[in-house]
Formats: C-alpha cells, sequence, structure tokens
C-alpha cells in the first residue's frame, strides 16, 4: 500500500529511516519547522534551519526515492520570545515560494500563552493572506483548552477550515475538532498515543478529514507508525479502500491544495 506521511521531522532522523520507510510503501513525506530540542538564539537560526529544510532535506529524500515536502513556521515551543518569533515570521516569506514548500505551520500553541496566541495569530492570518494551507500544532497540557482558542482563532480570522489540520489530537478532543470542519490529525507517538487508540477513533468517528502521522523527531518516536496502524486497522477489519483513504486520499487531498504538492 502506497502512504504519504503527512507530519514528522527528518531533520532529527537518519538515512536509515528513509530506506525503511521507502520499503514500508512511504513515497511522500511533509516535514513542519519544529522546535529542535534546543531555545534558537537569534532569527537568523531559524532561517539558517529552514533553510536546511527547503534544500538538503528533499535531495537527501529523493535518493531514497521518497518526496519530500515542508510547511515553514515559528513554531508554538518557542513563540514566546516574541522579538524573535515576529522577525522570524517576516524572514520566512522569502522560503515561502521555494519549491518544497507548501504551507505553513507547524504553528499552534504550548503553553496557551498571549504571546503564544498573538504569534499564533500573526501565522494565521499570512495562511489567509497567501491562501496557504496551514498545520497547527495543540499543546500536550492542557489540550483541550488550547484546542478551543485554536478554533476560535481559525473562525475569527475566518479562515476556510478545509486548508486548516489541527494536529495532535486525543479521544478528549477529536469531536470537537472535527465539528470545526478542519482536517484533524493524531500523532501515533509511542508514549503518547498506541496504533490501536488511533485505529478505534477512526472505526468510531469514520474516515472523513482524518490524517494519521508518525511525528517522528528526537523524541521517542517511530518513523514507521503510519504502517504499524495499517496493520491495525486491518486487523480490526477495515477495507483496503477505507485504510487508503486514511493514509494515502486524505493526506493528498489536504495538501493538494498547494500546486506544488505532486504526488501521483
Ligand atoms: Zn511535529
Amino acid at each position: 500500500m502506497k502512504i504519504i506521511e503527512p507530519h514528522l521531522h527528518m531533520y532529527s532522523r537518519t538515512t536509515n529511516d528513509y530506506e525503511r520507510m521507502a520499503q514500508a510503501g512511504i513515497v511522500a513525506v511533509v516535514e513542519p519547522a519544529f522546535w529542535g530540542g534546543c531555545d534558537k538564539t537569534s532569527p537568523a537560526s531559524h532561517l539558517d534551519y529552514f533553510n536546511h529544510l527547503t534544500t538538503f532535506e528533499p535531495l537527501r529524500a529523493a535518493k531514497r526515492g521518497i518526496k519530500h515536502y515542508v510547511v515553514l513556521g515559528m513554531n508554538a515551543k518557542e513563540a514566546e520570545n516574541t522579538e524573535i518569533s515576529f522577525a522570524v515570521i517576516k524572514g520566512m516569506q522569502a522560503f515561502l515560494d521555494r519549491p518544497n514548500v507548501i504551507g505553513i505551520g507547524e504553528v499552534g500553541l504550548n503553553n496557551n500563552t498571549p504571546n503564544e496566541i498573538a504569534v499564533l495569530k500573526a501565522q494565521l492570518e499570512l495562511a489567509r493572506k497567501r491562501n496557504d494551507l496551514v498545520v497547527v500544532h495543540s499543546p500536550h497540557v492542557p489540550k483541550l483548552a488550547g484546542i478551543k482558542i485554536i478554533l476560535d482563532l481559525v473562525k475569527e480570522l475566518k479562515l476556510d477550515p478545509k486548508l486548516v489540520c489541527v494536529d495532535h489530537n486525543t479521544e478528549e478532543t477529536i469531536e470537537l475538532t472535527r465539528s470545526s470542519g478542519c482536517w484533524a490529525g493524531m500523532t501515533v507517538y509511542p508514549i503518547k498515543l498506541s496504533p490501536a487508540r488511533a485505529a478505534a477513533m477512526i472505526l468510531k468517528y469514520g474516515t472523513d478529514r482524518m490524517l494519521v502521522n508518525s511525528s517522528a523527531d528526537w523524541e521517542a518516536s517511530d518513523p514507521l507508525s503510519v504502517p504499524l496502524t495499517i496493520a491495525e486497522m486491518k486487523a480490526r477489519g477495515m477495507t483496503p479502500a477505507d485504510i487508503a483513504r486514511i493514509v494515502w486520499d486524505n493526506p493528498r487531498q489536504f495538501y493538494s491544495h498547494s500546486q506544488k504538492f505532486r504526488v501521483e
């Protein structure tokens, strides 16, 4: 089965991972800009990172037969520093027209603070102005309150919910995200959400506007989380067509809003 991995961080992964992913059927990946484990001390560090994601990474992926796309943004974890954040938002605009950049992300909230909300709001406004899709990171704790703030902003700024993916949903938040009309991402991450829990949510709520990703990064995570979830969906009796909808049709539909996303 062919797979699009809609959210992971190859910046923190090895080339062996690309090889294993290709063997497992992953033909394209989308990498959102994120927090690298240590706060950056200047806007230039973020821009160098964006340069890496738009030059080195697509070449490294292509050598293993994988198409590599990115969404760029000022991440939530470092957004408390508004001086750096607003300089990054200004500087990143020169990168948004690069060939593998298909939208804005991952932006969002970490502790739901006023500064984080201001940085998120500016980037949602930029997405609306450019008619770009946007991938939004929801906070780990308190998640439900954070998703409420995010969805209120999407409404207030009159963004098209079909161009917004609210990520890292759990059983606690999935209904709220789905009721907004936005895409609902679920991250299968060993210590946070098992393949079994993700499959159970898909069986309960259906395949419409649902995305499964690994968010694989430098933490305990697995770039083969989506293939593992396929096995779980099969074991629970889902049809091949429904499974393909989750791992191929849905990410393809969401990201194809960008003319640059071409995966056949
Ligand atoms: Zn991420």
